[in-house]
């Protein structure tokens, strides 16, 4: 820890704009604004936390509280930047008013926003994501820090889509034994056991455990495209945690490995006690036993992949010289056996029924189409309207 930095917090010189050029807001969150920003010496990118330490509408005891909590963000970071999956505080500045805390910028924004786009990870793709998360997870604890707020909101991505951890805002430093009672954190993440323990005086409290439940739920998510316990109603979604209420056996679930599910089914796991820790959870089966099934190809199919490719291709030749016009017959016949048959039948089934008929029975996205009244209705006035010009 730099030294005397408490007293620099409170007290220190406002000499961020003085070093640094603040660009376009790249972030919100719920005490602070993200700005890019440019070192005016050196001209390197960097990402500006900005948080107002006074405002008029608040009261003498919020005032302290955020203080407090920035202090706390400043000296945790300062205690765990330097991990390569940890976000590193480059500089920080404070007045009496606001403060400023620098940090590398992470190009690729939110996890979120990259599910968003993606939807869901490959099963390659989530075992990195995941191994980096669970490095940093690790390192955490063995620094007795608990994050207590891990999600998707706060796993920032680089350029080379390697993720970070960022917001320690609801960080704290935890003594061995030492057990924690507040609640905080984000709803859909919360452990059972925090849940529990906000509800029931005598509970022991919760300690590091509820790390490793939010990365359960995040690497549910990446997999499958939406959150393990969701719902609209909150104390149902309170309910599902306590009891360890999910499934998976929509069709999302259906080609994923045994072994991805049994790591987020360990992770999950309602009895903090026999939850898996960070520590285990890297030395999980999904991070090696592709590795056996990956061996690189042998000469012999190599040469059989390339003859192979160069029958299809002779035939694809043929095929293309030969080729007829499609004739009325075919169509009668067959229609739906070729492409363009498919493609005109399958668009006419869209808008006649305003879905896409679904394949299992609880196939989550196919309810984006659902075929209500209203949409129904709809379709008929364009049909009607179409038909009159
Ligand atoms: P809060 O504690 O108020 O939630 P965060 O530290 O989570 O604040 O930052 C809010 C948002 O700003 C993040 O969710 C992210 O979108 C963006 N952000 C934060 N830090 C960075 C960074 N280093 N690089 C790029 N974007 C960032
Ligand atoms: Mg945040």
């Amino acid at each position: 820890m730099t030294r005397n930095f408490r007293q620099e917090l409170l007290t220190a010189s406002g000499g961020f704009h003085e070093k640094y050029k603040t660009k376009e807001v790249i972030g919100r969150g719920l005490s602070s604004v993200v700005q890019r920003c440019i070192h005016r010496t050196t001209g390197k990118e960097y990402a500006v936390k900005v948080i107002e330490l006074a405002d008029d509408s608040m009261t003498d005891a919020q005032l302290d509280e955020v203080r407090r909590s920035t202090l706390n963000e400043v000296e945790i970071l300062q205690t765990v930047s330097g991990h390569r999956s940890i976000i590193t505080l480059i500089d920080f500045f404070s007045s009496a008013t606001v403060a400023f805390l620098v940090f590398d910028l992470m190009k690729q924004g939110e996890l979120f926003d990259y599910l968003t786009k993606k939807v869901t990870l490959k099963e390659r793709e989530t075992r990195v994501m995941m191994q980096e998360l669970l490095q940093a997870v690790e390192y955490l604890h063995s620094r007795h820090v608990v994050h207590r707020d891990v999600k998707a909101e706060n796993i920032l991505l680089d350029d080379g889509l390697h993720i970070r951890l960022s917001d320690f805002g609801f960080s704290c430093l935890l003594r061995p034994g030492q057990r924690l009672r507040e609640l905080c954190g984000t709803p859909s993440y919360l452990a059972p056991e925090l849940l529990k323990c906000s509800m029931d005086e005598t509970h022991p409290g919760y300690g590091m455990e509820v790390d490793m439940w939010a990365c359960g739920v995040v690497m549910y998510t990446v997999v499958s495209g939406f959150p393990p316990f969701w719902h609209r109603k909150q104390l149902t979604m309170m309910h599902n945690i306590m009891e360890g209420k999910y499934q998976m056996n929509s069709s999302e679930w259906q080609d994923r490995s045994h072994t991805i599910k049994d790591l987020i089914f360990r992770m999950l796991t309602v009895d903090p006690s026999l939850r898996i820790t960070a520590e285990q959870a890297l030395s999980h089966p999904f991070f090696y036993s592709h590795k056996l099934e990956e061996q690189p190809f042998t000469s012999l199919q190599k040469f059989r992949v390339v003859v192979w490719v160069i029958v299809l291709c002779a035939r694809l030749w043929a095929n293309q010289r030969h080729r007829r016009p499609v004739s009325q017959n075919d169509l009668i016949q067959d229609a739906y056996r070729m492409r363009l048959g498919r493609r005109l039948i399958d668009g006419h089934a869209f808008r006649l029924y305003s879905h896409w008929v679904k394949r299992g029975l609880v196939q989550n996205r196919a309810a984006l189409f659902q075929n209500t009244p209203r949409a129904l209705a709809e379709e008929v006035h364009l049909n009607h309207d179409s038909s009159l010009h």
